[in-house]
């Protein structure tokens, strides 16, 4: 056999379809088989010539302006797939070197004349070689769109968080080798989930969209701006000379995104909170930038939302304070390390007592006795409150079957309990193993709980009501809309907040405050309960003011349920 056909019968191992030894001395048969190859085939003997190149490798080849010569040497011929640029043509002329001198395979790609092609080379016996060669040009582009697609927010069309970590690398890098610093803003919207769970995901898109519009126009071409998140951006401010800048950006945005929107004939206002840590001050690694910037923003939200803050290392120290308190937290019910403690409540008219709230203590070892004002707001943000707050419905109606049988209880229950489906149960469940009778319990909530009112919230107050258990309206008149509350439920009872009592004193109009709360319960048939009365003077005004009940440090400081006995005598018993 001769050379050439040595190298045909070796290559016909590439050829998808068997080669009958009749047809494989027939070498323009062949070649038709190699045409049928959708790769181009090109067939080098061991002087370095091209012996074969299929219809397909020619019609590559002249795409590149390139012609296959027969017998012609086939090193020029590699070499002009060599690449655009000087590195292409390096990496070429490496791999051709490599493999040609060791006889191995060799596989490299290169762009040339706009097309994508890769090249593998294979050594064949007799020291012959196969080339073959494809234009990966549309693969390769697919590929990249799907790469770049991978690194965009579909909706917004904003880099996502792996764009942003791209940038991020790339910017901290220029920082290690120019010293360029940076700055990180983390963005969070106020109140957008309200805009979504009322109007809908269509809206709330839409609303996100707009949003992503004046993120985009509040920043330079260097800087990045990302989505990451349901309503969570970052911008990434390139290149900054000192924070001044960063401030300016950060208020900037404060400002643009409460601006009102127009959304589909919806008028709507949402806020910002912004979180900024800077680099290298905050950080030189991503990770670090990122959890400061997060401190931060946890900051900016504590501190009302609407707001922006900068990374203070204090920040840190609070936020693993916080962290431990949450782990003691979550080891404190188990250690029975939370306690009730009650105040009575007085009725003005008959002079008797007619029942406590319950007030939750917390006995930690190191600390002493804890304020539910310290724990409850993180019991509640971290759900904790759910099986708390269930301790405290069973421990109260235990406490109070040892007291007087008109004395109630009442019991101060979270926005989060309402949301669990365990509430009505537990409390059907805590009277039951009590023995008390379902008029003793009362249960107090605040608007917190009608703020996300819902049909399933005044389903479950009805359903308290049908058992026989009284609803109060805790903390009346501090918040937006307490009377629009009254209307949505007929509650039994309002408890006027402290801070009007406290300002009857100082503040003409806080007499005329309770006056009127006094006058609305009396119309509407509700009880209405004055707290945090101290003195004998507010007593007396509060008496005048027309309020049916108090209660205060004025009638006695909460206290354990063992020192409720003594107090209890000392009033006129029913
Ligand atoms: P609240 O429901 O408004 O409870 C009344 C608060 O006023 C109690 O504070 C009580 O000790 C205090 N107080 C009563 N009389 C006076 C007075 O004459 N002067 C002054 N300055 N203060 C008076 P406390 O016990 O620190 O509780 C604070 C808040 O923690 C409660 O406010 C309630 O919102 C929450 N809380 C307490 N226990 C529980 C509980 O078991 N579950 C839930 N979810 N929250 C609770
Ligand atoms: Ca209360
Ligand atoms: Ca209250």
């Amino acid at each position: 056999m001769s050379a050439d056909l040595q190298t045909l019968a070796t290559v016909s191992r590439l050829v998808p379809r068997p080669i009958r030894p009749d047809v494989a001395g027939s070498r323009d048969t062949l070649i038709g088989y190699l045409d049928a190859v959708r790769q181009g085939l090109l067939m080098i003997d061991a002087s370095g010539a091209v012996i074969v190149a299929s219809a397909s490798a020619r019609q590559l080849l002249s795409d590149l302006n390139v012609t296959p010569r027969e017998n012609a040497p086939a090193l020029p011929l590699l070499r002009a797939l060599r690449g655009d640029t000087p590195q292409a043509r390096r990496a070429v002329m490496t791999t051709l070197r490599h493999t040609l001198d060791r006889r191995q395979p060799g596989v490299f790609e290169v762009r040339c004349a706009d097309h994508t092609v890769q090249a593998e080379l294979h050594p064949v016996a007799g020291s012959n070689w196969v080339v073959t060669l494809e234009d990966v040009s549309s693969r390769k582009a697919t590929e990249a769109r799907a790469d770049a697609m991978a690194r965009l927010d579909p909706l917004t069309g904003l880099p996502n968080r792996l764009l942003l970590r791209e940038r991020l690398a790339a910017a901290l890098a220029r920082l290690a080798r120019t010293g360029e610093a940076c700055a990180l803003l983390l963005i969070d919207l106020d109140r957008f989930k309200p805009v979504n769970d009322t109007l809908g995901h269509p809206i709330g898109d839409a609303l996100l969209e707009k949003v992503a519009d004046r993120l985009r126009s509040t920043i330079r071409p260097t800087d990045t701006v990302a989505r990451i998140g349901g309503d969570e951006f970052v911008i990434l401010q390139a290149g900054i000379r000192d924070a001044a800048g960063t401030q300016a950006l950060a208020r900037r945005i404060v400002d643009l995104i409460g601006r009102t929107y127009m959304v589909e004939g919806h008028l709507l206002t949402i806020g910002a909170s912004v979180g900024v840590a800077l680099a290298p001050a905050d950080g030189t690694d991503a990770d670090r930038l990122l959890k400061n910037a997060d401190l931060a923003l946890y900051r900016a939200k504590l501190d009302g939302r609407g707001t922006y803050r900068f990374f203070e290392p204090e920040m840190d120290a609070r936020m693993q304070a916080r962290r431990k308190l949450e782990l003691d937290m979550r080891q404190a019910l188990a250690r029975r390390e939370f306690q009730l403690h009650y105040q009575p409540q007085l009725q003005l008219q008959s002079g008797t007592l007619i029942g406590c709230e319950a007030l939750i203590r917390w006995r930690h070892p190191d600390r002493g006795l804890v304020s539910p004002l310290d724990f409850i707001p993180l019991a509640e943000e971290i759900g904790l409150i759910v099986p708390i707050g269930e301790w405290v419905i069973r421990q109260a109606c235990r406490d109070a079957m040892t007291w007087p049988a008109h004395m109630s209880v009442a019991v101060n229950v979270s926005p989060a309990q309402f949301k669990s489906d365990r509430l009505v149960e537990t409390i059907i469940s805590a009277l039951a193993s009590s023995g008390l009778p379902a008029r003793r319990l009362e249960v107090e909530i605040t608007e917190g709980v009608l703020l996300q009112e819902n049909e399933k919230t005044l389903q479950t107050l009805h359903r308290l009501r049908e058992l026989g258990v009284r609803v109060s309206m805790d903390d009346f008149g501090t918040g937006y809309a307490s009377l629009s509350y009254l209307r949505s439920f007929p509650f039994d009872k309002i408890k006027i907040d402290r801070s009007f009592v406290k300002d009857l004193a100082t503040k003409p109009d806080g007499e005329a405050i309770i006056r009127a709360i006094a006058g609305l319960g009396k119309s509407l048939g509700m009880t209405t309960v004055a707290e945090g009365v101290e003195t004998p003077e507010q007593m007396q005004r509060i008496r005048l003011e027309g309020c049916t009940d108090v209660q205060g440090y004025f009638i006695s400081r909460p206290v354990p349920t063992e020192d409720l006995l003594p107090i209890f005598a000392a009033y006129p018993q029913v």
